[in-house]
């Protein structure tokens, strides 16, 4: 486990847990396994099928940012991340194995630090096609509340364009 890794994930996440440590084992397996290192703009993408502790060190490390917009979120209730890297084309889904032993917080995190990776993880092909490359938008204003919204995220409603505040959904 490289320290300096570590401590730069908990600086970011503001705790030590075992789920942080899974995390930076996690980007220690796809730096591996997709053969790169810290994405500076959008080359490598992550969808996260979960929002838990692990995907700070997503964020700390392999600088897969939500304001970037390589770092997806699509929820299955699932501990797995797929990964693409757009420079080589290549792709990864990595799944964390269970582990059901009865350990301490402090014993769990410890051996999930000291885990040879392929303890931790296994892979499959990835769940989804590699998404597209951030888009802007242009910005249009809401009829009812003024204030201004993504075209994508825009409804039509009366024949005016609103927000999504402002729109009466229609989902019964
Ligand atoms: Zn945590
Ligand atoms: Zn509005």
């Amino acid at each position: 486990m490289n320290k300096e890794l570590w401590e730069k994930a908990v600086a970011f996440h503001g705790h030590e847990c075992p789920g942080l440590a899974l995390g930076v084992r996690l980007c220690e397996y796809v730096q591996q396994k997709l053969g790169l290192g810290v994405s500076h703009d959008e080359e490598l993408v992550c969808i996260a099928e979960t929002d838990s502790c692990p995907v700070d060190a997503v964020q700390a490390i392999l600088s897969c940012t939500v304001g970037k917009g390589n770092l997806l979120y699509r929820p299955t209730g699932k501990t797995a991340y797929n990964f693409y890297n757009r420079t080589t084309g290549t792709s990864v889904r990595v799944v964390v194995r269970r582990n059901s032993t009865e350990l301490t917080r402090e014993e769990r995190m410890r051996q999930i630090l000291e885990a040879p990776l392929e303890a931790l993880f296994t892979t499959t092909e990835v769940k989804y096609p590699v998404p597209e490359t951030a888009r802007i938008f242009n910005t249009l204003t809401c009829a009812l509340c003024g204030e201004g919204v993504a075209e994508h995220m825009a409804r039509l409603q009366d024949g005016k364009v609103v927000c999504l505040h402002c729109f009466r959904a229609y989902d019964r």
